[in-house]
């Protein structure tokens, strides 16, 4: 986004408590909207958050933003506060989807409705809307845009794939998975795709053996050095597939610290188009990002919130795919996109999610 930079300067300096002056302020009309983010350490939540409260700002709420350094603990007490402080609606990209039900209990005693953001909460029915991009498109997109690179449709192989999954205890990451895998496997079953880590799962359910927890770059960049020191003696990777942007940054570290070059540099999927990744697509170590435009979640997101604030039927567009373990939850639903070095100017630099100087170019 134009301005990344200050905008996450002033992000750490505002994480919003509400002052004092507000908090007494409780017989205020004006609705109070807690925001709970999951982490900083990720580009993509700090520009989701940032958007998000501007957005319910000019709507005219207040509103307390928190980031929980990726701790389920310290999500839970930030829920815990705003509920404390009279918020009237919560939305929540959660850490860990199935750890919030206790708090959302507490919640649901005040009447106060939730919006799962981007990541679903399970085993609850405190959970009353659920705003995302198609999760299993996204995972599509990755399997469809290797399935193409390789003309796999076409016969040919076998080719070396190392497979990547995301954070177990993240709702997402088991549909990105299937989407991918249910365009992969078939070529796996078949022997154009060859997994010589045998990090490959047995069936779909086996996803989370291959999950990196946390979505951390680092984990996922020693599983990758692990794979070529112990697997890739005498063989090269020819395509890696992982789940977003923070996995293929670590992939594509252990990679180039192995030696890999221009000549024989892998096939690696991402998603998120985070600002490095698309530095190192322009590079070539990256082949495509499956872009969720964050603005637009924040806008939906936005939307429903003054649905709900004004007792308007709240939009929603999927009300059979988000079965969270308790219910369905009604979902609306954004259509994620496929970047690739080519469409970098075109889709993200003529829409302003970056400036062309931002990325260099
Ligand atoms: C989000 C992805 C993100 C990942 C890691 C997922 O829930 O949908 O966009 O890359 O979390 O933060």
């Amino acid at each position: 986004l134009a301005g990344t930079t200050l905008l996450f300067g002033a992000l750490v300096g505002c994480s919003s408590e509400r002052s004092d002056a507000e908090t007494t302020d409780a017989a205020s009309d004006t609705p109070l909207i807690g925001i709970a983010m999951p982490t900083k350490s990720l580009e993509r939540w700090n520009n989701d958050g940032k958007h998000l409260d501007e957005l319910l700002k000019k709507i005219g709420y207040e509103t307390t933003l928190q980031y929980a350094d990726n701790k389920v603990d310290q999500q839970i007490t930030q829920l815990q506060n705003m509920i404390n402080d009279g918020a009237d609606v919560l939305v929540i990209a959660s850490i860990d989807g199935t750890a919030l039900g206790p708090v959302l209990q507490t919640a649901a005693d005040k009447k106060i409705p939730v919006i799962a953001y981007d990541r679903l909460i399970n085993d609850t029915a405190n959970v009353d809307y659920y705003a995302t991009f198609d999760n299993e498109l996204v995972g599509t997109l990755q399997g469809q845009f290797i399935e193409e690179k390789l003309d796999l449709a076409g016969g040919a192989g076998p080719f070396n794939l190392e497979p990547f999954a995301g954070s177990p205890d993240d709702n997402n990451a088991r549909f990105f998975f299937k989407g991918a895998w249910d365009v992969l496997q078939p070529y796996v079953e078949k022997g154009q795709l060859v997994v010589p880590s045998g990090k490959g799962p047995a069936t779909l359910d086996d996803w989370t053996t291959i999950g990196i927890q946390g979505w951390e770059s680092a984990k996922a960049q020693s599983e990758m050095e692990n794979r070529l020191n112990s697997f890739y003696t005498d063989k090269k990777v020819d395509v890696v597939l992982s789940p977003n942007d923070s996995l293929a940054l670590g992939i594509e570290q252990a990679l180039s610290g192995s030696g890999y070059t221009s000549a024989d540099w892998p096939i690696i999927t991402g998603q998120d188009a985070d600002e490095a990744n698309v530095k190192n697509m322009i590079a070539g170590m990256q082949s495509m990002t499956v872009w969720k435009d964050t603005r637009t979640l924040g806008d939906q997101v936005a939307k429903m919130v003054g649905q709900i604030i004004d007792g308007q039927t709240v939009t929603v567009n999927d009300e059979k795919t988000y079965n969270n373990g308790v219910k369905v939850v009604p979902a609306y639903l954004l259509p994620p996109e496929v970047v690739v070095p080519d469409t970098i100017q075109s889709l993200l630099v003529d829409s302003n999610f970056y400036t062309a100087d931002k990325l260099g170019l």
